[in-house]
């Protein structure tokens, strides 16, 4: 057995624990496989943040010591403000630079905001909202060093280094040392690889916001544990695997549309990959069980071998090493006849772990569970939906598997919300859920179905705990929903957002302006469809299209940078209607509108949807 640790790299938004690194550790610990689980991302904004406090007052929360059994930040002592002193040196190296009145007095400000960010009250009043979220992001727009850097609450910006190109993240890789994360990657992790001595490490990058940071963090552990096995999955990877580049570099091992039970790797050397000699394996999809098949070697001298090297402690120097790219088979048991219906096994899905996340860090108010019941989409029909045109296979959950796991969590984390992940919850599970009394509240993404029609079904799905659903309606043009084959009629969906709004279900309205299918006309009627029916709408996300590379068949395109990472491209508008007409309309004719100008204000800063739930609730409680 090899222990294995779970990384996931900064910057997210910090209201809830990663999902990806929970169900790994799900996986890998009901198979009795050691493991620890590290959320990068709210230990670093919290160290950022810390050392900005400390920059004014001198001194910081120290992080506690790690626990060995679940490989987590204690919180003992974290509120006395002891110093850990080689964090101390660390920490106050970084520069504060936010000079400025506004920056002052938000970092006086930030104990009590970070405090009332994890208490109810503060949902109920948008304006303290707003107030504080805005200066805790003040706060850490100052904490980078690098002028080229801003670190924000949901995003990593870096002027000079490209999250879409290979080159730019080798380059992070090569310089961690320049990374602002980079006091507290040495701070945390030198002592807990010491420590606990891991085989295995499994970074989890899902957002073009962490890739710079990944790669900072890998080439970090490179440099200190050279023959180390460094895995790379997640959602972002997923898609990049998927690209048809990517396919024709590695020799067409993963071709779209792949129907991979969850133990896709790249076989070729890494001479194939832009990352060789710096992450071993590249996972798409589901990880589970490649790394359980992988730390279930009792020797894994076939793959890697220790080096005298390990934890020298050196700073950033990227030894290229050698390639151990290998992919072990698939060789966990699986259901044949419930894999041929497109439904995994109940046998290969353990429940995900979130017993040993630093609950006291999350910019929540409660514990908030995230739990995806299946990956991919049930529709997969809606043209330019990268899921369609990455071919991503549509693997749900039983609905009695789902209804167990959500149990279970229950029990052992006491959840305040619980966030379905799927990019539309099916309808057979929104139907078992409306029958659930167990009122622990929940949301997510549906699509806009006939169910929803009925009334007495919206208020089920309320009195089941539902509290607000996200609805991908794009456009309020049918001709343009057509086109798209998005099987959403708008008579309905107009009755679906009443009824939702009525049963006292939140309404959070996703609109996309640009696709191929519209041109001004189309997108003033869907203007005005959202005006029509502001009253039953409680948010909107107001975005532009992106195509998807490989979705832009029959299109003249040009990139939209030198990036070859990049997962969209720009078009030629087959109507006229170009990005930038587009950009303007919505400022100008969709922004300003003042029904729409007032769902837009209700929107959470930051947080978005995220926290969207939490204001509703907090209304009611108030
Ligand atoms: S419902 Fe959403 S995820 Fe599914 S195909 Fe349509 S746009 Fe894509």
């Amino acid at each position: 057995m090899q222990k294995v640790l779970l990384i996931h790299p900064p910057v997210s938004k910090p209201c809830e624990p990663p999902a990806g690194i929970a169900r790994l550790a799900g996986a890998l610990r009901e198979r009795g496989i050691p493991c620890t689980v590290l959320d990068a991302n709210v230990e670093g904004l919290h160290f950022l943040l810390n050392a900005q406090l400390a920059g004014q007052k001198n001194e910081i929360r120290g992080h506690g010591p790690v626990s060995k059994a679940s490989g987590i930040v204690s919180t003992a002592g974290a509120d006395s403000g002891a110093v850990s002193p080689d964090m101390t040196g660390l920490v106050m190296a970084v520069r504060d630079r936010a000079g400025n009145t506004w920056s002052k007095r938000a970092v006086r400000n930030l104990p009590r905001h970070l405090q009332s960010l994890r208490s109810w009250p503060l949902y109920g009043h948008s304006d303290r909202y707003r107030r504080a979220v805005a200066d805790i992001n003040r706060v850490l727009a100052g904490a980078s060093p690098q002028e080229c850097v801003t670190v924000s609450l949901a995003d990593y910006e870096d002027a000079s280094l490209s999250p879409l190109r290979s080159q730019d993240l080798l380059q992070a890789a090569a310089q961690p040392e320049s990374n602002p994360f980079y006091p507290y990657f040495r701070a945390r992790l030198l002592p807990l690889l010491k420590e606990q001595d891991h085989e295995i490490v499994g970074i989890s990058l899902n957002y073009l916001s962490q890739a710079l940071c990944a790669f900072a963090l890998i080439g970090f552990i490179r440099a200190i544990l050279p023959r180390r096995r460094i895995i790379l999955g997640g959602g972002l990877v997923t898609s990049w695997l998927r690209q048809p580049e990517w396919q024709r570099a590695i020799g067409g091992n993963m071709a779209p549309g792949t129907n991979d039970s969850g133990a896709d790797a790249l076989r070729k050397s890494g001479a194939n990959s832009p990352f060789g000699g710096l992450v071993d394996d590249l996972v798409a999809g589901p990880g589970e069980e490649f790394l359980v098949s992988l730390a279930s070697k009792d020797d894994v001298q076939d793959i890697y071998h220790r080096d005298s090297k390990d934890l020298s402690a050196q700073d950033s120097v990227l030894s290229p090493g050698a390639l151990y790219n290998s992919l072990l088979p698939s060789s966990l048991p699986t259901n044949p006849a419930r894999q041929e219906q497109g439904v995994v096994s109940e046998t290969t899905v353990p429940c995900p772990d979130y017993r040993s996340f630093p609950w006291e860090l999350y910019m929540s108010p409660g514990v908030i569970i995230p739990y995806s019941a299946s990956t991919g989409c049930y529709w997969r029909r809606c043209r330019f939906c990268p899921e369609t045109a990455e071919g991503n296979p549509y693997r749900p959950l039983p609905v009695g598997k789902v209804l167990a796991d959500l149990a279970r969590l229950q029990d052992e984390s006491k959840p305040a919300l619980i966030h379905f992940l799927d990019n539309a919850v099916s309808p057979v599970l929104l139907a078992a859920l409306a029958e659930q009394r167990n009122r622990v509240p929940w949301y997510g993404f549906v699509r806009i179905a006939e169910a929803m029609a009925d009334p007495a079904f919206c208020r089920r799905l309320r009195d089941a705990g539902c509290v607000m659903l996200k609805l991908g309606l794009e456009s309020g043009d049918q001709g343009v929903l057509d086109t798209l084959e998005k099987g959403i009629s708008l008579q309905t969906a107009s009755l679906v957002i009443r009824n939702l709004k009525e049963a006292g279900i939140g309404t959070y309205v996703y609109l996309l302006f640009g696709t191929p299918a519209e041109d001004r006309a189309a997108a003033f009627r869907t203007r005005e469809y959202v005006v029509a029916n502001s009253p039953w709408i409680d948010f909107l996300n107001v975005a532009i299209f992106n195509m998807p590379v490989f979705a832009a068949a029959g299109l003249a395109t040009r990139p939209f940078s030198a990036g070859d990472l990049s997962l969209y491209t720009d078009f030629e508008h087959p109507r006229g209607w170009n990005r930038r007409e587009v950009r303007r309309f919505i400022a100008e004719e969709v922004r300003k509108h003042p029904a729409i100008a007032a769902i837009l204000n209700r929107v959470p800063r930051i947080f978005t949807s995220n926290h969207a739930p939490l204001n509703l609730i907090g209304v009611r409680l108030r």
